[in-house]
């Protein structure tokens, strides 16, 4: 039986979505799962970390892990992954996953892949299926070592319930810090707005909206949903969205159930970024707009006339 460890993605002491879908996956390919937690006053979690579908809990729960550091944490995933036998190593698609992975893999000997989409472990055989050329083709590639250590791509596994496991901790041994990085301090977006990677609905604005008044415009809409508020880097370029808005190739890449594009017209490098959205809904004024290739529904419309429409249209559905 395949023997899948799963990193658990925990911010600020709470389990993200991503460790439930990875696990999901894990269970629905009959695999043995279970899961790495790393960080400070997470033991509780090992509840949680059962129900959403693994079998022993491995965690390294310590102060000196409270804040991210690549090199320590590597040590508890191989750890963990000696310990647990693993055939694969998965982390959800974060910014520490992907510096902690070759890490990993190096230290494994294992193959290392990033963004990858599906994946299958055949009679020892592992397969995975990951985007190249910016999105323009998916690649299936065969892996030739025993091991995999994976990073994969936002939304591409479902979480899926009823998946309860077994609540067995493991203690993992704290390694020692890291000397050649030593991580001070983490400064966080402070304006509280909902993170792109995390929402259900992402509202993006893109070069229709022209200058700040229509990015305030289509910004009350995103609030109203309670969504992620995101950019194109057209949008970025012009100083009217921060970086870290950008979605796309050299932005963020998102998979919400609802991705709605707002004066976007749907160049390759933005869709590589949103392509994987459950539902697209594109406003575009130009029939043409590539955004329409990929859209599930499409206004033809100028968005200063249809974003207030849509607004009035969410407070009838509301009341
Ligand atoms: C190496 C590289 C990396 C890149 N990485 C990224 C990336 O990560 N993310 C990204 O987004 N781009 C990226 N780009 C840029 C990308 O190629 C496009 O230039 C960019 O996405 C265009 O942004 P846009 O759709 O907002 O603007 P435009 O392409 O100018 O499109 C604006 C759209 O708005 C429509 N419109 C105009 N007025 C209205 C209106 N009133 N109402 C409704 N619709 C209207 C127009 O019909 C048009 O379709 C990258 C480019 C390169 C070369």
């Amino acid at each position: 039986m395949a023997k899948v460890l799963v990193i658990a993605d925990i911010k600020q002491g709470v389990l993200k979505g991503s460790t439930l879908e990875l696990l999901s996956k894990a269970r629905a390919m009959g695999a043995e799962t279970a899961v790495v937690a790393i960080g400070n006053n997470i033991s509780s979690l090992a509840a949680d970390l059962a129900k959403a579908g693994s079998d022993t809990q491995y965690i390294a729960d310590d102060a000196g892990l409270d804040l991210f550091s690549a090199g320590p944490y590597a040590s508890c995933v191989v750890d963990a992954a000696k310990q647990s036998n693993a055939d694969m190593i998965w982390f959800g698609f974060s910014e520490g996953g992907k510096a902690v992975a070759p890490r990993v893999a190096a230290q494994l000997g294992a193959a290392c892949a990033t963004e990858i989409t599906d994946v299958t472990l055949t009679g020892g055989q592992i397969e995975i299926v990951r985007p190249a050329i910016a999105n323009k083709v998916m690649q299936r590639v065969k892996v030739n070592t025993k091991q995999l250590v994976a990073v994969v791509r936002a939304g591409a596994f479902q979480a899926t319930e009823g998946n309860t496991g077994k609540e067995n901790v493991v203690k993992l041994a704290i390694p020692a810090a890291d000397l050649k990085a030593v991580i001070k301090e983490i400064v966080s977006d402070a304006t509280g707005e909902i993170d792109l990677a995390d929402a259900d609905i992402v509202v993006s604005v893109g070069r229709g909206a022209k200058d700040q008044a229509g990015v305030n415009l289509v910004k009350e809409l995103a609030n109203d949903l309670k969504a992620g508020f995101g950019s194109s880097r057209a949008m970025v370029d012009g100083g009217f969205m921060a970086h870290n808005k950008q979605v796309g190739q050299t932005g963020k890449i998102v998979a919400p159930t609802l991705y709605m594009a707002m004066g976007i017209s749907g160049a390759i490098q933005h869709l590589a970024g949103m392509n994987g959205s459950k539902v697209i809904l594109a406003v575009n004024k130009d029939p043409e707009a590539p955004i329409f290739n990929v859209a599930d529904y499409g206004i033809v419309g100028d968005l200063f006339e249809v974003v207030p429409i849509l607004r009035e249209e969410l407070k009838k559905i509301r009341k």
